[in-house]
Formats: C-alpha cells, sequence, structure tokens
C-alpha cells in the first residue's frame, strides 16, 4: 500500500474524504499544506497593509515578509538575484506580459517557436502577437510518446527564429521536454527562450541557471501555494529588454502629467498593489517545500504514477494519451465520451478533470474531442487510486 507521509499536512484531505471526495485533479489546482493556511490567516490576522509604501509597522512587516518570499522563490529556482523575480498573476499573465514586453523587438517575418502540446496559455498570447506583429507561429511536432522530436526541432528552429515558448512538462502527456536540446537551437540563433513551468516546476527542483532559459514561468496554486500569484523568472540581461506593460501605482521613479521615468525589474513590472497576502502564502509553500525529503518525495509521485499506469494498462479498451513520465495521466475509452465518464466519476466522489484541459490543437490533433485526466499530487496515496479504479470499474460497465 502506498501512503503519504504528508497527507495530514494538508487538511483539504480530510475535509474531502469527509465528503466522499477522492481528489485527483492536482495538475488543475493543488491543496494547501496548514503552513500556507497559517500564512494567510497570520498575515491578516496581525494587520494587512500595503507593500512598498508606508513606513508604518504593519506596512514594513508586510513589505519584508513580501520581499522575503521573492528572496525564496530566487533560491528555490536558482535565479542569480531576488531582482530576477517578478510576481505575476499567474504563469498565464506571465506569458502575457512576455508578448508584449517583447513585441517591439519583433519584425514582420520574424518566427516564434512553440510545440504542438502547448497549454492554451503558451499559444494564445503567442499567436495573439503573431496576428499583431505579422510574425510566423512555427509549432513543433510531437513524436508517438508526446516529446518534441529533437531532430525535427532542429530543422524547424532557425535564422528567422526570434522566440521559443515550450512548456517543461505537459499538462496533459505528463512527458519532460528535452529543453536540454532544444534550448540550445534556440539560443544559436539568438533567440529568447520561454519556459511554460506551471507542471515541472511542482515536481523536483528546477535550476534556471543550469537550464539555461532567458524566461521561466510558474503559478503558485499548482505548487501548493494560494492562486492569484505567479513568478516570471527572468536572467537580468533578458528582462533589462522587456518594455513595461500596465502601468499604475509604484513602478515610477517619477511622473509627471506628460511622461515618467519607470524602474526596472522587478518592481517596475508589478503595477497596482500585489496579491500580498497569496505571495506570503506562496513564500511558506516554499518553506513547507523546501523542508521535505526530495528523494522521498520523488520516490513518492514516481511510485503512484506507476501504480496508475499499470490501473489503466490492466483495463480493456483504454487508450492512453502519449507515454506519461510523471504526475498524470490522461486517456480515453473506446466507445464512450468522456462527458459521460467523468459524469460517473464524479458522481461516486472521485474528482479528475475531464475535456480538452486548455490544449485545444493538440486533443484535435490527437482526434479527440476530450480526454479524462488523473493527476496526483504528493499527498494522494494507493488508496486514491484503488477508490479511482473501482469507480472507473462500475463506470465502464455502466457505459459499455
Ligand atoms: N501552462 C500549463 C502547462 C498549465 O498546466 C497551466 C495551468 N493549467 C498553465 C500554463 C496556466 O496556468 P494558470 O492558469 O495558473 O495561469
Amino acid at each position: 500500500m502506498l501512503i503519504s507521509p504528508w497527507r495530514t499536512d494538508f487538511p483539504a484531505l480530510s475535509a474531502l474524504a469527509a465528503e466522499g471526495q477522492t481528489y485527483l485533479d492536482s495538475a488543475a489546482t493543488s491543496q494547501k499544506p496548514q503552513a500556507v493556511l497559517d500564512a494567510l490567516l497570520g498575515y491578516y490576522a496581525s494587520g494587512a497593509a500595503n507593500v512598498h509604501r508606508a513606513q508604518h509597522l504593519p506596512g514594513e512587516r508586510a513589505t519584508r515578509a513580501f520581499e522575503g518570499t521573492r528572496t525564496q522563490a530566487a533560491h528555490w529556482l536558482n535565479a542569480a538575484s531576488p531582482a530576477e523575480i517578478l510576481f505575476t498573476r499567474g504563469t498565464t499573465e506571465a506569458i502575457n506580459l512576455l508578448a508584449y514586453g517583447l513585441e517591439e523587438l519583433f519584425r514582420p517575418g520574424d518566427e516564434i517557436v512553440i510545440s504542438a502540446l502547448e497549454h492554451h496559455a503558451n499559444l494564445l498570447p503567442w499567436q495573439q502577437l503573431a496576428l499583431r506583429k505579422q510574425l510566423r507561429l512555427v509549432v513543433l511536432p510531437l513524436d508517438s510518446d508526446g516529446g518534441i522530436d529533437p531532430e525535427q526541432a532542429a530543422h524547424l528552429i532557425g535564422p528567422r527564429t526570434r522566440l521559443l515558448a515550450i512548456s517543461q512538462l505537459s499538462n496533459v502527456l505528463g512527458r519532460w521536454q528535452a529543453l536540454s536540446d532544444l534550448l540550445p537551437l534556440a539560443r544559436a540563433q539568438g533567440a529568447f527562450t520561454v519556459v511554460d513551468g506551471a507542471q515541472g516546476v511542482v515536481h523536483g527542483r528546477h535550476d534556471v541557471q543550469a537550464m539555461g532559459c532567458d524566461f521561466y514561468a510558474f503559478s503558485s496554486h499548482k505548487l501548493y501555494g494560494p492562486d492569484g500569484v505567479g513568478v516570471l523568472y527572468g536572467r537580468s540581461d533578458a528582462l533589462a529588454k522587456l518594455k513595461h506593460w500596465q502601468f499604475g501605482g509604484e513602478m515610477v521613479h517619477s511622473t509627471t502629467y506628460q511622461s515618467a521615468d519607470f524602474h526596472g525589474a522587478p518592481l517596475g513590472f508589478e503595477a497596482g498593489t500585489p496579491a500580498i497576502a497569496s505571495v506570503i502564502g506562496l513564500g511558506a509553500a516554499l518553506d513547507y517545500l523546501s523542508n521535505l525529503d526530495h528523494a522521498a518525495v520523488a520516490g513518492h509521485e514516481t511510485a503512484l504514477h506507476a501504480k496508475l499506469l499499470a490501473g489503466l494498462a490492466a483495463r480493456d479498451g483504454i487508450r492512453l494519451l502519449g507515454a506519461p513520465q510523471l504526475a498524470l495521466a490522461s486517456f480515453c475509452v473506446d466507445g464512450v465520451h468522456n462527458a459521460d465518464l467523468a459524469h460517473l466519476l464524479t458522481e461516486q466522489g472521485v474528482a479528475v478533470r475531464a475535456g480538452h484541459h486548455c490544449a485545444m490543437p493538440l486533443l484535435h490533433s490527437l482526434g479527440l474531442q476530450g480526454a479524462i485526466r488523473v493527476s496526483l499530487g504528493l499527498y494522494n496515496d494507493g488508496e486514491d487510486l484503488e477508490r479511482f479504479f473501482s469507480a472507473l470499474d462500475k463506470a465502464l460497465e455502466l457505459l459499455r
């Protein structure tokens, strides 16, 4: 039996269990450890205050905690400096920030390269930029396992490539992309490299300097932190090329009615009051994660994933999408509509996701309208999977 020693750190798991719910949708959003709940309540209970503005005690305390998270996030990603960490609303906003912030550097006919498996958050901002600036959006094809083939990528990344944006770990196919092969291809052309770390960041520690990317984005809410905040890492020289994109409080050195002198990163890209409590909560999540035994977490996640794949493989008529390596599995069942199956799983208290997973072109390229996705957090255990499989068997009996 696979037991998660961390399960009891997450009060929502027992609350959900009391309602008969089995949570297997952590790739959509994660549950939060008590340490994060305490940090959120602690901030509000001890006195909310705006950051970077006031000199009073609560203001200083909030600013210290807020900037503390920036330092922690820099450590977590091994960024060279906290000034390379920008807080955004999430991965989606981080990538939109880039698509606007880099806009003036593109010329008609330049190419932006993404892959066929991108989440809409790493497709639509580039697609729309391409439309605005008459650029070409080049899509790297996948192999049958769901990985980007570096040989094909080598043909498609060329002298017109100005930016490569790919996800580290697919939210549908659960495969690590070969960043160490792909990013150098773009770098050799002098192109920007953007990594969508929304799923990847949750599993293991990632070193942005070793990765060699210009930008790396993730959302707190998938990494056991609160929603409403995300991180955009940018190497300092890459950040210096960004044009400002949102304008408001605390992002200028000075302004007149007619013109302004903006701060650089990070504050120049954080106009307006940020999600202070959420940033502080993210700090608590990073603290919590930093203190875990990483080898034990990785071992648990690997064993749980293997059990998930084995259970799916043991059942007839199940078509797995790609060859997932970690964290999740998406599948469909011959002759069964994914929405019907999802409905019957939901009725039995199993929380999985069904649909196109915000990767509509990928699903369509596989000839599908949707699929069921089971995704795992470090708090899931063998019993969760047993409940899922017994619900799946009952649902399939009814549907076939
Ligand atoms: N990229 C990937 C790979 C994702 O899985 C997600 C979230 N489903 C996002 C980007 C967008 O993240 P958010 O909605 O938190 O901005």
